[in-house]
């Protein structure tokens, strides 16, 4: 069996698309676009190549973006003040903190900063009071990696409701979210994690597998009932040729992408899969496209809130 790649790209392409005209007819019902702040601290080369695709997504939907960019000696006090001049800011109706924040602020400095950003504006999902209400099933906002995963799955026509999921992975940006979420929508779920006892027992349970851990290809064939959906949420950078060779046979384009760059981006989901999942997201072009859409999603929803506006 060859599993049906789910398109991420395409999907999250459609949703900004049909973000332009809502953005639109807000901007022109209050005479100001939706606003979104975005702190970066520091340097890192990752969080700059996030932000830079958030702020260019930002602008082409139409919203006012603004970046506020601290040096990476900035103390935790510095991003708190402009998180509070963020949280009172008229203009601006989603807040976002990059992370991660420098490791010289300390090791709660983000869970600090995600206190701060007030509920309304929370466009991550990020803060305890986003997470309380996303609990409770009464969130306007959720987080955008697993809120971008339910929205592959009902773009797909993938039934959740009765469906066993079994989440791989519990952060709390990624794993808590998502199971959640696939609970509010009526499936029964599995939350398994670096502690969890057969965990390939596990999997072959799922009707829908999610796999958010960071460890290429951990996902193995022998793990997935046949027909199963896949998600992979893992975003991996192999440089390693032996684990290069352990995910891509020989001729593989993959392989040769490897050999070419020095280096190939991964998911967790091992490319064997393919030949007994129902369905399947690929890396890249699966998941990854969709945070950011969602993010964009939730500005909107955000600004809508704030204007005592239906969400719809
Ligand atoms: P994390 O490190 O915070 O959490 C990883 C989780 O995996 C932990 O809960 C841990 O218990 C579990 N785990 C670790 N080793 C395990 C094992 N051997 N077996 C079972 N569970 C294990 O990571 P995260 O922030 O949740 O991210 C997970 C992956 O998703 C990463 O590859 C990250 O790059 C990727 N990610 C992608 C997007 C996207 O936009 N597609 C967004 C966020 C994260």
């Amino acid at each position: 069996m060859s599993a049906r790649l789910l398109d991420g790209v395409a999907l999250a392409r459609r949703l900004q698309q049909d973000l332009g005209p809502r953005v639109a007819a807000f901007t022109t019902r209050h005479g100001r676009p939706p606003g979104l702040g975005i702190v970066l601290v520091g340097d890192d080369p990752a969080s700059q190549v996030y932000v830079r695709n958030k702020v260019r997504t930002g602008q082409e939907v139409g919203f006012r973006v603004d970046l506020e960019r601290l040096p990476a000696t900035a103390t935790l006090d510095e991003v708190l003040a402009v998180v509070a001049r963020l949280n009172a800011s008229d203009a601006h109706d989603g807040i976002l903190v990059q992370s991660p924040l420098p490791a010289s602020m300390g090791h709660d400095a983000e869970q600090r900063v995600f206190d701060a950003i007030t509920v309304q504006k929370d466009v991550d999902g990020f803060s305890p009071a986003s997470v309380g209400l996303l609990s409770q099933n009464r969130a306007a906002i959720a987080a955008g990696t697993p809120s971008g995963v339910i929205e592959l799955l009902l773009a797909e026509g993938i039934e959740m409701a009765g469906r066993h999921a079994v989440v791989v992975g519990r952060s709390d940006i990624v794993g808590k979210p998502m199971a959640l979420l696939l609970l509010h929508r009526n499936a029964t779920v599995t939350i398994c994690h670096s502690r969890t006892r057969d965990l390939p027992a596990i999997c072959r349970q799922a009707d829908i597998l999610v796999a958010a851990v960071g460890r290429p290809g951990l996902v193995t064939a022998d793990w997935v009932k046949p027909g199963a959906t896949v998600v992979d949420v893992g975003i991996n950078r192999v440089t390693d040729p032996e684990v290069a060779a352990a995910l891509f046979p020989e001729g593989h384009p993959r392989l040769a992408v490897f050999r070419d760059k020095g280096s190939v981006l991964v998911g967790d989901v091992h490319p064997n899969v393919a030949d007994v999942a129902g369905a399947l997201t690929p890396v890249p072009g699966g998941v990854g496209p969709l945070t950011i859409a969602m993010l964009m999603r939730n500005t909107l929803t955000a600004a809508l809130v704030r204007a005592g506006e239906p969400v719809a």
